[in-house]
């Protein structure tokens, strides 16, 4: 009778292993298959702002806050520093304006793209890059066909924009940062608003928070 019993023991045991394992299993494809849609998603930012750009982005980093880059060329850490102060000024002007969701460090990416032009049309020092014209075309700010932006919203779902890299005036980098930043928030907080400002073609600039 004991061994009975043991086999009986065992048996349960056993059942409750094959019965976890394969809860497990069943878990563990569920992760997976949310990871791989996410790194679809995230290469078709990447192939998103690779178009925009004409630009690859072999190097992959974080900024001290925890913001996701992708770079042209490595950044200096003046770059990276310009970065996390414009998400900061970012996230207080948006928290003046009471909006809560996508305030942290690791909901951006930023990619960060060789510059098209170092000077602008008076002389300063401006890195921008060169983007299809769109809905600029025949505006003052058409250049033939393209136009110089200071930054652009790759994807608005994935929360990721592109600046140009800068060398000097990283006061410019943060507010380039924060300025683009402005239409992620809104998308995200509040979309009417996001829809009325997000197209410059017909007036309005940033900052469009105050
Ligand atoms: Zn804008």
């Amino acid at each position: 009778m004991e061994a009975v019993r043991v086999l009986h023991d065992i048996l349960i045991v056993w059942g409750w292993i094959a019965k976890m394992t394969t809860k497990f299993t069943y878990l563990f494809l569920i992760i997976l298959s949310f990871a791989a849609f996410a790194s679809a998603q995230d290469r078709q930012v990447m192939a998103q702002a690779e178009r925009i750009t004409g630009d690859k982005f072999p190097i992959t980093l974080q900024t001290s806050r925890g913001a996701t880059i992708y770079a042209a060329e490595e950044p200096t850490e003046a770059m990276l520093k310009a970065i996390d102060k414009g998400l900061t000024d970012l996230f207080a002007v948006a928290r003046k304006n009471n909006y809560s969701k996508k305030l942290n460090y690791s909901d951006y990416t930023i990619y960060i793209a060789r510059p098209d032009r170092m000077k602008d049309g008076t002389g300063k020092y401006s890195p921008d890059i060169a983007v299809g014209a769109a809905q600029y075309a025949g505006t003052e700010y058409d250049k033939g066909g393209y136009i110089y932006a200071a930054g652009m919203v790759v994807s608005q779902g994935k929360m990721a924009f592109v600046i140009a890299n800068h060398t000097s005036d990283h006061a410019r980098v943060s507010d380039l940062v924060r300025y683009e930043g402005e239409h992620l928030v809104l998308y995200h907080n509040d979309r009417r608003r996001y829809e009325s400002s997000k197209d410059h073609s017909k007036g309005g600039g940033h900052p469009i928070l105050q």
